[in-house]
């Protein structure tokens, strides 16, 4: 865009005048989809103060309207550059970034097609901007040795809970950050504070107070050899001072985390700091005790920090004082002076890319990062994406595999159900013959079990039993689901939630009745078969309070819970030696999805739930119902075949040349007008498709590339608000982004038509 036309001309002040030889100009940007920085003149007072990094205050558009900005430059001004509109004021006193976070974030605005401000505002955390650590934080900490004396029997739950906390941190923790993680209020800590047990104190943010000191306290294990021969390839890119990505394909259990921590003892060993990234569900006490009774300062980035705890971690970071951060998605921008490694931990994991602009994938973020630090980029994972496999495949990566569990423990044997013919499930039962048979074994032998099923509430479908339609949201394409324990219809887009219709919407009849099972229903029919067992619930309905998952974890950890069932959430990372079963309930409402990774997703929840058991010398078993006993996702998985599974599944994309063979970006539209909306999105894809034929007559040789749709979204409407998309498919990003901006600069949308873009989608909703 031209800033010129945008702006007009400013007004040259006398003192300008004065110093028309060496005027200095600032290029600003602003947390807006603009493509380029504007170009200010500084003006005499503020020539001193600014410096790349810091923000600004600018006048913007025709109206000059006061807009906070972000400085990316400095330089003088060019003949063109004399008439700019000056700054009104500088707002830092120093960088709130240095020139490799400026170069990335730019990066990032480029690949992910939004404005560099805008990339900006997401990375730099609230409470830095707007300087939120300077006050007091409280913390508590344990009186040391109070809690050995014998009236801390009589301890509440949550008190209980409190102590079992600040023990394991080991460390004085913040109050907020206690009261959440153990789902209370401030009074169980006051309760504790009467009893002498705890203590409180305010600690000024810029001290050392809360840094974990002489925590490395556990031993290294020896490593096996394939933890030896991983780890020698890790050292080996370490030390030759290059970038370079490592693959680590080691199947659940092969010791993972081992070599992980051996590759940040050497990074940590010559005074560098380590980046691990984690799927926000994985951020479990057990995850962060396995880094913080390893190593000494270790920094805990969870995305429902409070803006000044934040802040605080941010400036311990940026000083150097820390040696791991471990943290979720964001943990990737994390201010290290000198970073040695960032390793990401189940790579798979769709969570890693951000679903709100800009847009971006924390993998892609962290192998820019390490190129610039020239410093190995670590991604481990018993199913790699297919994106990260070809490029091992293609020796643009380096594949490290580690097989084999530890200890040489065998992967538990799948078995596949076949449930069309099982009399139980044709009746509407959740379980079938084999996996009742199997599980009244693992019981019966004393061990735990793992049930798996992706859908929450009661019944995923409420439906009409007259005219056969699904009663869906007012305000979304999604039927509704029935949780029977809020006697409530939910919508699982929006939330919507309301009294179950006592007739149908469409043709009135009373014939309303809820249909497929959830795992509310299922919780039912296993305590009903087992009523011996005790049974938990793990799902976002169950789990709502703060600090209740990692509750809930524990109390199967001690064995007060037989068998554990849930959603996605009881999928991962778990480590539990006792787990003799897995069943998971009906393989096929993943395979269902009308995404391209169905059939990805699939094979590796089947294989990371697959993990969850055979942990120890008692072994382990798992029973997958599903009626396509046949699909290729399923067989696979049953075989423990990741290679052959991505063979398979590699070919099919290539000959569809979808991802990862080419690069996709999806422009999503969305509008309360669904008309006005289509026409949108449908004229939209015409100019990208004559823009497209006019590149090929300019170069028959061009790369291809294809225009798809416009076509509805899958979930047409949510929200209240009718979607469509298109889809332009390149061979590489830059190909992609060319043909987008060409056309985006043309455009000119509705005021009441929204327009996101997506680089890289996971999802396909
Ligand atoms: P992954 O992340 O690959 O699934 P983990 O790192 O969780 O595997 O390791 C699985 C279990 O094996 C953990 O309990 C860990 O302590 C143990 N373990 C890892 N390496 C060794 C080793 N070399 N010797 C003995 N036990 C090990
Ligand atoms: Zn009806
Ligand atoms: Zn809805």
């Amino acid at each position: 865009m031209n800033q010129q036309n945008l702006f007009g001309f400013a007004d040259i002040p006398e003192w300008e005048q004065a110093a028309l030889d060496d005027r200095l100009v600032a290029d600003v940007v602003f947390n807006l989809p603009l493509e380029k920085p504007y170009a200010y003149l500084i003006p005499e007072p503020l020539r001193g103060m600014l410096r790349p990094g810091q923000r600004v205050r600018a006048p913007l558009g025709r109206s000059n309207r006061e807009v906070v900005g972000y400085c990316v430059g400095v330089h003088s001004a060019g003949p063109s550059e004399v008439r700019l509109k000056p700054l009104l004021a500088v707002l830092d006193r120093d960088p709130l970034l240095d020139d490799r976070m400026l170069e990335l974030t730019r990066w990032i605005g480029e690949r992910y097609i939004c404005g560099w401000g805008q990339v900006l505002e997401t990375v730099i955390p609230a409470g830095v901007r707007k300087k939120s650590g300077t006050r007091l934080v409280p913390v508590c900490e344990l009186v040391p040795g109070a809690i050995d004396r014998p009236d801390t029997r009589q301890l509440s739950r949550q008190q209980q809970l409190i102590v079992d906390l600040l023990r394991e941190a080991g460390v004085p923790v913040a109050t907020s950050e206690l009261c959440e993680q153990a789902g209370c209020g401030p009074s169980p800590l006051a309760g504790l504070r009467k009893k002498g047990l705890i203590r409180m104190l305010r600690v000024r943010s810029e001290i050392d107070g809360l840094r974990a000191a002489g925590a490395a306290d556990e031993p290294d294990l020896a490593l096996n050899e394939q933890q030896q021969a991983a780890l020698s390839g890790i050292l080996t890119s370490l030390r030759s001072g290059s970038h370079s990505t490592l693959l680590l394909h080691g199947a659940t259990g092969s010791g993972k985390t081992e070599v992980y921590i051996r590759a940040i003892r050497e990074v940590v060993s010559y005074g560098r700091q380590a980046i691990v990234l984690v799927p926000e569900i994985s951020l479990t006490p057990q995850t962060i005790r396995r880094f913080r009774s390893r190593f000494s300062s270790v920094a805990v980035l969870h995305s429902h920090m409070t803006d000044a705890e934040r802040h605080w971690q941010w400036e311990q970071i940026s000083q150097g004082g820390i040696q791991v951060v471990v943290g979720a998605r964001s943990a990737v921008f994390a201010p290290t002076p000198h970073l040695g490694v960032i390793i990401i931990d189940e790579e798979h994991e769709p969570s890693f890319k951000q679903d709100t602009t800009p847009r971006d994938h924390a993998r892609e973020v962290a192998r820019f990062r390490c190129a610039q630090e020239k410093i190995p980029l670590i991604l481990g994972s018993a199913t790699p994406t297919l994106e990260s496999w070809l490029r091992a495949q293609r020796g643009q990566d380096i594949l490290l595999s580690m097989p084999d569990r530890v200890a040489r423990r065998p992967l538990p044997p799948v078995v596949i159900v076949d449930t069309r013919e099982d009399a139980q499930i044709r009746k509407g039962a959740a379980i079938g013959r084999a996996l009742f048979q199997a599980i009244t074994r693992a019981l019966r032998e004393q061990g735990q079990v793992i049930l798996f099923l992706n859908l929450r509430g009661y019944s995923p479908t409420v439906w009409c039993r007259s005219c056969g339609t699904g009663v869906k949201c007012p305000n979304c394409d999604v039927t509704l689901t029935w949780h029977r324990d809020r006697a409530q219809v939910v919508c699982h887009s929006c939330e919507y939630a309301t009294l179950p219709p006592d007739k149908c919407p469409a043709c009135e009849s009373p014939t309303i009745r809820f249909l497929g099972i959830g795992t509310q229903k299922l919780d039912e029919e296993v305590s009903g078969l087992f009523p011996a067992a005790t049974v938990l619930r793990m799902d976002s309905d169950s789990m709502k309070k703060p600090g209740s998952h990692d509750e809930a974890l524990e109390k199967f950890r001690r064995g007060e819970v037989q068998i554990l069932l849930g959603t996605q959430m009881i999928a991962k990372g778990l480590d539990f030696p006792n787990v003799t079963l897995v069943g998971v309930i009906d393989a096929d409402t993943m395979l269902r999805q009308p995404d391209m990774r169905a059939a990805e997703r699939t094979f590796q929840l089947i294989a990371q739930v697959a993990g969850r058991t055979g942990r120890s010398e008692r072994g382990g078993r798992v029973l997958v119902q599903t009626t396509c006993p046949q699909d290729p996702a399923v067989l696979f998985a049953s075989k423990h075949d990741f290679v052959g599974f991505a063979q398979h599944e590699l070919a099919e994309r290539y000959d569809l040349q979808a991802p990862p063979f080419t690069c996709a970006a999806r422009v999503i539209f969305r509008g309360p007008d669904e008309r006005q909306v289509q026409d949108v999105a449908e004229a939209v894809a015409d100019k990208l498709r004559s823009a497209l034929a006019t590149l090929k007559a300019a170069a028959p040789e061009t790369e291809p590339l294809r225009v798809l749709g416009a076509a509805p979204a899958p979930v047409t409407r949510l929200r209240g608000l009718w979607r469509f998309h298109l889809q332009i498919c390149g061979r590489t990003p830059e190909l992609v982004r060319q043909l987008w901006l060409q056309v985006e600069k043309t455009l000119t949308l509705p005021e009441n038509v929204e327009m996101a873009i997506d680089v890289d989608p996971v999802n396909a909703r």
